[in-house]
């Protein structure tokens, strides 16, 4: 398996070298939001130690991601009114995986709406306005 890249951009992130919007943190994960949001209120769970993905992960650093995806799910829920909660992980390039330090993908969704196509930049200050809607659920 290819080694971890430390120049990877969530491991900037992590060493304050570029900015996030911080939904959540603890000693072991960090919750942020995603600059190219699919659905409103799109947010990203990190172990603050590297791995690639769930590959290399270990039984901690999935451990402690989970307990925060399962905490931020449950806030986005209630943030948003949500009908459900869609959770997304990619693993390496052929697995649809772009970021290489293992991240889950949270979504609140509503019955019948879609997701948004990938790649667009969001509005930051709506991105800014959704993480404050979650941070007050939490
Ligand atoms: P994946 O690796 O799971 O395919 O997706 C990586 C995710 O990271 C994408 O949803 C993309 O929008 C997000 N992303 C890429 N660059 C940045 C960034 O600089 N900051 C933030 N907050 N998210 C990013």
């Amino acid at each position: 398996m290819t080694a971890y890249d430390d120049q990877n951009i969530f491991a900037k992130i992590l060493r304050g070298e570029i900015p996030n919007v911080t939904v959540y943190e603890d000693d072991d994960t960090l919750c942020f939001m995603d600059i190219m949001p699919r659905t409103d209120g799109h947010c990203l769970v990190i172990p603050k130690t590297p791995c690639r993905n769930v590959l290399d992960a270990s039984d901690a650093q999935l451990a402690s991601v989970m307990s925060t995806v399962k905490k931020v799910a449950n806030a986005a829920k209630t943030a948003f009114d949500a009908d459900g909660i869609t959770v997304q992980q990619f693993n390496e390039t052929a697995g649809g995986q772009e970021v290489f330090h293992l991240h889950f993908h949270i979504h609140p969704r509503h019955d019948g709406v879609s997701m948004r196509p990938p790649g667009k930049m969001g509005d930051m200050e709506a991105i800014k306005a959704h993480a404050e809607k979650m941070r007050a659920a939490l």
